[in-house]
């Protein structure tokens, strides 16, 4: 090729390098699996405005309501008046302050571990720490359900990947089997409730196989933080696992109704992130306001159990309500997803209930392998909320 090709004004691709963008719009109309954004106006809560119409809110990651709790408010007003808007650099330069430390203090006690470290996102706490934990010498095992942040996690570090089938823990064994020797360190990487299916990872059985091979275990607690186990510090507890060695990721923007996300576990794991996690190490500190939020929600949690189980309640109603008219995914969690047989079919249904005042999400691949309606249940849903959903349920033809 001649250094003149590279200026040719007649070439298409010289004058439209961008035009491929239209065209792969068109294929994801084509293909019913197109995205946009709805408006939502007001304080979050499980009664919603959407696009201007009152909705009963079956989308929310908002388990516990706390999202637009007037404490949450309150802490995040005082925070901003005393410490201003922004954390103004990474938290190893200007942005450290000790309201960071004493939420990463309250973290670890709710998750029994010697520490915890916050970031400004889960998905950011995903790729810091897996990037921190293998590199290009090592072995990750994931589960094929995984969330993104966990997958492109995986493809940060470098490390040499495999998926095994969903929850699937003898294909887990012969991996490990055949894989672990011809590697450095061993990750692996499950989300503990899978957030597009509901379900629960066998962590037991993970963490067994992980001790026989000499494997380390991170797990995504996403969903699960504020709404598993007996003090609501996530799937772990509820399956048993509190004190065993892992590394725990969550989220502060789900049932802890603020933005940011968190490790937890040992002093030295917490350490080593601390000088090894890219996402955190090059980026700002998480801001006063949500700091404070999520310090007052995990103090909620802690001290109002009552939501949980209110929230246990919900979840059965609404399973009830759901059963006569859809298929439903196995789930142990406040996710519950009604099976659809095509992403149109999907989109269809959607579009119907909100027209009657129910706003539940069509999840579509490719964030899915098979469509489905997904709902997800609220501490603060009444009963009423479910009778208006069955009611309008017998009007949709299936
Ligand atoms: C939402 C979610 C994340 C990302 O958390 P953010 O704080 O929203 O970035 C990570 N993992 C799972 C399983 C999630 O559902």
């Amino acid at each position: 090729m001649q250094v003149s090709d590279c200026q040719d004004p007649t070439s298409t691709a010289a004058i439209a390098p961008y035009a491929w963008i239209e065209r792969a719009l068109e294929t994801l109309h084509r293909a019913d699996w197109y995205r946009r954004v709805q408006t939502i106006a007001g304080l979050p809560g499980a009664v919603v405005e959407l696009d201007g119409r009152r909705v009963i809110n079956f989308a929310s990651n908002d388990y516990l309501g706390l999202a637009g709790d007037a404490r949450l408010i309150h802490a995040a007003t005082e925070a901003v008046a005393a410490y201003g808007t922004g954390s103004t650099g990474s938290r190893l330069l200007s942005g450290h302050r000790a309201l960071h430390r004493q939420l990463e203090q309250a973290i670890a006690q709710l998750k029994q571990t010697d520490d915890a470290l916050v970031f400004s996102s889960g998905y950011a706490a995903n790729l810091g720490a897996i990037a921190a934990l293998v590199g290009p010498r090592d072995l990750i095992l994931a589960d094929q359900y995984n969330h993104s942040s966990l997958k492109n996690g995986a493809r940060l570090s470098g490390a040499t990947i495999c998926e095994y089938p969903h929850g699937d823990c003898t294909a887990l064994n012969q991996m490990l089997n055949q894989q672990r020797p011809q590697h450095r360190r061993c990750l692996v990487i499950t989300d503990s409730v899978f957030s597009m299916d509901g379900d629960l990872a066998p962590l037991p059985a993970i963490l067994a196989l992980a001790r026989q091979f000499d494997s380390m275990v991170l797990v995504d607690e996403a969903h699960a933080t504020g709404v598993l186990g007996a003090t609501g510090a996530g799937g772990v507890e509820h399956l048993g696992c509190t004190g065993q060695p892992l590394v725990q990721v969550g989220t502060l923007s789900k049932a802890l109704g603020s933005l940011g996300g968190y490790v937890a576990g040992s002093a030295l794991l917490i350490d080593w992130l601390r000088n090894r996690a890219p996402t955190w190490i090059y980026s700002t500190g998480l801001s006063p306001a949500d700091t404070a939020a999520a310090l007052t929600a995990v103090q909620i949690v802690q001290q109002e159990p009552a939501r949980r189980q209110q929230l246990e309640r919900n979840v059965a109603q609404l399973r009830q309500v759901l059963a006569p008219h859809f298929s439903l995914l196995p789930s142990e969690s406040p996710i519950l997803c009604a099976q659809c047989r095509t992403p149109a079919e999907a989109l269809a249904i959607a579009q119907q209930l909100q027209q009657a005042g129910i706003f539940a999400p069509a999840i579509r691949p490719p964030t899915v392998p098979t469509s489905r309606l997904r709902f997800s249940v609220m501490a603060t849903h009444e009963a009423a909320h479910c009778a208006q959903l069955a009611a309008v349920l017998t009007t949709i033809p299936n």
